[in-house]
């Protein structure tokens, strides 16, 4: 494959090779998805405004120490990363129950857990990103013993750096989803993106959904909280 060749599209992002084979181009899309891609939509300007969050969101973590692929936004939709292999495992990490996770334990939606809940799903659409223990991702050879208490011990730190910058915007960081991958030196970095479309966050005051659940719920402004997002944490809309 050659320098500008799509190595990969998902439902919010597609890959590019460049001319250097440690470095991948991210392209976001404008594409909305939920239900394990059952609900979908077309939501103008979502693309960009998540490459700016999560440009926003990767940088300040990588002046925290937390090593990850981010290098830097290159346009409006696009950002130069690292490339990495994915693990398959999607790492949750939860501060107050909404979600799936009132079902699964049957508290009611805004209730704060004592202290973070760590998750791990198994990325796999077909059997809808099943939960899995550390049994089971050793079973299936996902990652080591060790790449598994590395991530959940990167995900706590994420937790408390976003909770402490999101706080001062007056936003809840609810919950969230990371993504990890291995570079060609076999080692972790925190991958994939961190925007609206993978944390649940609400506003401080109003208790207002300033995330996918608009989308998901069907409550409108999807954009709009978004762009309230991106406005709060001091971003531009252009690069
Ligand atoms: N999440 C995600 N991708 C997924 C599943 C979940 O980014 O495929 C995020 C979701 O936006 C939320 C957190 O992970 O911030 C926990 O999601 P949950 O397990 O409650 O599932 P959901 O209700 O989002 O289906």
């Amino acid at each position: 494959m050659k320098a500008g060749e799509m190595l990969y599209e998902g439902k919010a992002k597609q890959l590019f090779l460049t001319e250097d084979p440690n470095v991948v181009r991210v392209k976001y899309k404008d594409s909305a998805t939920a239900f394990n891609g059952e609900k979908r939509a077309t939501l103008e300007g979502k693309g960009e405004l998540n490459n700016r969050i999560s440009t926003i969101f990767f940088q300040y973590l990588k002046d925290n120490g937390i090593r990850n692929h981010f290098i830097e936004p290159i346009s409006p939709l696009e950002q130069l990363v690292r490339k990495v292999e994915i693990i398959s495992l999607e790492v949750v990490v939860r501060n107050i129950v909404a979600g799936t996770l009132c079902k699964r334990i049957g508290l009611s939606e805004g209730t704060a857990l004592p202290r973070p809940v760590v998750e791990f799903y198994y990325k796999d659409d077909a059997l809808g990103d099943p939960l899995v223990n550390r049994d089971h991702i050793s079973a299936l050879n996902l990652a080591t013993p060790d790449q598994v208490a590395q991530m959940r011990e990167i995900a706590l730190k994420v937790n408390e750096l976003l909770k402490k910058l999101l706080a001062e915007l007056q936003i809840i960081l609810v919950d969230f989803k990371l993504e990890f991958g291995l570079d060609g030196e076999g080692k972790l970095l925190l991958a994939d993106e961190i925007s609206p479309d993978t944390c649940r966050f609400w506003d401080a005051g109003t208790g207002e959904k300033l995330d996918k659940d608009r989308f998901r719920r069907d409550l409108g402004q999807v954009v709009e909280a978004y762009q309230d997002i991106l406005n709060r944490l001091g971003g531009k809309k252009h690069v």
